[in-house]
């Protein structure tokens, strides 16, 4: 939910401030009312009272004046009278001396004009009368003599200029209160609510914005500012810790709840939910690599007798037992879960042949067939496990499931205590894959093999200038088995170290043997598997061999194919040149299949370029088969390599070699790979036809 600020929402400053200016604006209006009229009332009394005090005083002096006719001297006693700034007018009408004059009476006295100066009072000039008639106040005292007789009378008029000048200037201190007042209140208002709200509130949005995924604030709120800040922060800090304690405690139970919903209680392994997971998330990698998937069900032989018979405390042991033994033999990367009852399920990953998972499947057949002891009991059970291989079988997890399911029922169809794949050929070649690789083991163990020698000659002489080992395994049933059956696996399985091993120290002491009985035996070409030049101990492992056979660096050729240095060409490189400077020759075997690049064969410290024999196969006929030769003999001229053909068979073809410049020969047309004893005897000669 997302909350906006609204713009009709005002600012509290704002309404603090139209708040502050109209309270003001009302106290003091009251309070200007109230000095205005008390001060009005006030300032009336004081005309009131010294009009009168005037008139009085003047009375007096007037009467006397009147009586001597001295007009000037009671004009000045005005005129001084007039002083008083807000007397607008003072007029005597004098009787005595109207009698004089013939009139009832003669007015004179003095008045202000327009800029307030004195001047003397005209009755006749209508300004004067009007200005009078305007008068705010007036008053008029009879003149009366000693004797009684009337003489006159005294008026005095009151502008209410000077009291409307003192008036608005109350009005104006007012407003200019107002505005201080005003202006004040607001700026310490201002200022507290500055420091002691807004800050602080500010403070606490800072770091509210600053909120994880949920909403929840990642640090807590400062508290400082007012007490009530303090008190709205303290309370905030209080909920998001709780928040965040109860989020934890509540994502560990949901945590626990997701383990024991994917896990199998009794031996923690994943249950068939986790399970169908984790077998997709498995079948689209594959797809990802182009690898495949075997997914093996396991089902326990007679596990149900033991069960019923012993009870499922034993059961309960025996299953824990499986779990152990199963969890030891799988690789990391592979799942295992229990699917139920006495059923297990693995998934086995990066598989490049479905066949190859019948390693694994024989292990555990054999593992699981092993005695298990539970108290006093010493049990027997296997297992019957179905296989099915992603993609071969399926490409749906339920099939693959299905399948897999179908298989391990064949199993028990077939005696139990062995495994098939779900489809019947797969149990074939898987079969014969673990009993070539049992019986390899053995052969290894027992060192059932032969080292076969094919020489190699000098097509124009015929001289013989070394040979090759060619290794054959001596198979207690099938005979001499070739290495295209069994290298292949040696390979994959890693057997391939132990029996390179094995053919070099053989031929190694096979060439010493020959040069102590004098015979000119050349170069002993030795084929190595990569995996060998990856090994680390390789180095020390050849120079140990040396020493042991007493065989001479310099006897010796090691041939690698170009697909297996072109794989990672930079390690190669590295190894290939410790060999090189221990004087051991190196050949580049089956060249021409590896596209090599020129750049890396340049760097590559080897000597030799052994053509392989696809190429020599047709010759001469086949035109591109003659140009690839002729371009791998230039390549080697320019290389300064020597180059040798192997798989020659006709005399056609070794001429068409020779003529074009590649000298050394090997293949049937001299010589099939033979026992060291029969080549003992073609070295005799040194020559062959
Ligand atoms: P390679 O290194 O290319 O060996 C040459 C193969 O061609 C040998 O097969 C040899 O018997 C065969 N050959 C020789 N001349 C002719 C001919 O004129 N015509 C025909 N058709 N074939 C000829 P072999 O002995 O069956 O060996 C096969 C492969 O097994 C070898 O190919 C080599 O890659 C591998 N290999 C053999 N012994 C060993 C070994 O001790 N260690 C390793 N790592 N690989 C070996
Ligand atoms: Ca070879
Ligand atoms: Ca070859």
């Amino acid at each position: 939910m997302e909350f906006k600020y609204n713009a009709h929402e005002r600012s509290l400053y704002v309404t603090l401030g139209i708040i502050i200016v109209l309270t003001v604006t009302i106290i003091m209006s009251i309070h200007t009312t109230f000095s205005y009229l008390h001060t009005k009332n006030k300032i009336l009394q004081e005309i009131k009272q010294s009009s009168k005090e005037t008139v009085v005083s003047l009375q007096k002096n007037v009467t006397n004046l009147i009586k001597s006719y001295s007009i000037n001297e009671y004009d000045k006693l005005i005129f001084n009278a007039m002083q008083r700034k807000d007397n607008f007018a003072i007029i005597v009408e004098d009787y005595n001396m109207g009698k004089i004059l013939g009139e009832k009476s003669f007015f004179s006295g003095k008045i202000r004009d327009a800029q307030w100066n004195i001047v003397d009072y005209d009755s006749k000039n209508s300004e004067h009368g009007r200005a009078l008639k305007k008068c705010y106040y007036s008053d008029k005292y009879e003149i009366i003599s000693d004797t009684g007789s009337h003489l006159g009378t005294i008026s005095i008029y009151i502008s209410d200029n000077v009291m409307n000048e003192e008036l608005n200037k109350i009005i104006i201190g007012s407003v200019i209160n107002l505005f201080a007042i005003s202006l004040l209140l607001i700026l310490s208002l201002f200022i507290t609510i500055r420091f002691f709200v807004l800050k602080p509130l500010s403070d606490i949005i800072e770091v509210i914005k600053n909120h994880d995924d949920d909403g929840i604030p990642v640090d807590l709120i400062p508290t400082h500012g007012s007490k009530e800040i303090f008190l709205l922060s303290s309370t905030m800090n209080h909920m998001i810790i709780s928040i965040k304690n109860s989020r934890v405690a509540f994502k560990e139970q949901k945590s626990a709840m997701h383990y024991q919903a994917n896990h199998d209680a009794l031996t923690g392994l994943a249950n068939r939910i986790l399970f169908n997971e984790r077998l997709e998330q498995s079948m689209m990698k594959a797809k990802n690599k182009s690898s495949k998937v075997a997914l093996f069900f396991i089902d326990l032989d007679h596990f149900k007798g033991i069960n019923d018979s012993l009870g499922h405390d034993v059961g309960d042991k025996i299953l824990k037992v499986v779990t152990q033994r199963l969890s030891k033999i799988i690789q990391k990367k592979d799942a295992l879960a229990r699917l139920g009852g006495d059923e297990f399920a693995i998934i086995v990953e990066d598989l490049r042949h479905g066949q190859d998972a019948s390693l694994l499947a024989n292990k555990i057949v054999k593992l699981l067939a092993q005695p298990i002891t539970i108290d006093e009991h010493v049990l027997y059970i296997s297992s019957s496990i179905g296989i099915s291989i992603y993609p071969n079988d399926g490409i749906s997890s339920g099939n693959l499931i299905k399948y897999a399911d179908a298989a391990m029922y064949k199993a028990k169809d077939e005696g139990r205590n062995n495994f098939q794949y779900y489809s019947s050929e797969m149990t074939e070649l898987a079969f014969e894959r673990v009993v070539m690789d049992t019986s390899l083991r053995e052969a290894l163990k027992n060192e059932d093999f032969i080292v076969y020698y094919q020489p190699q000659v000098n097509g124009e002489s015929g001289e013989i200038t070394g040979m090759e080992a060619l290794v054959r395994w001596k198979h207690p049933t099938m005979g001499l088995v070739p290495p295209s059956k069994f290298i292949p696996l040696a390979e994959e399985t890693g057997m391939i170290i132990q029996l390179d091993q094995y053919v070099m120290r053989c031929g190694m002491k096979q060439m010493v043997q020959w040069h102590n009985q004098k015979l000119k035996h050349g170069v002993l070409a030795l084929n190595l598997a990569i995996k060998q030049l990856n090994q680390k101990d390789f180095i020390p492992m050849l120079k140990r061999m040396f020493e042991e056979t007493k065989c001479k660096p310099e006897w010796i050729e090691l041939e690698v194919t170009e697909g297996q240095i072109m794989t990672n060409p930079d390690e190669a490189i590295k190894i290939l040149k410790q060999i090189n400077e221990m004087g051991i020759k190196l050949a580049v075997d089956d060249f021409g299949t590896g596209y090599s690049s020129l750049s890396y064969l340049k760097r590559l410290p080897i000597d030799k370029l052994k053509i392989d024999q696809s190429f020599i196969r047709d010759l001469p006929d086949d035109e591109e088969d003659a140009a690839i030769t002729k371009a791998v003999i230039a390549l080697s001229k320019s290389l300064n390599l020597r180059v040798i053909a192997e798989g020659v068979e006709t005399q056609e073809q070794k001429e068409f070699l020779v003529q074009n410049g590649c000298k050394h020969i090997q293949g049937y047309l001299y010589a099939k790979p033979m026992t060291a004893s029969e080549m003992g005897e073609i070295l005799k000669n040194g020559f062959i036809s």
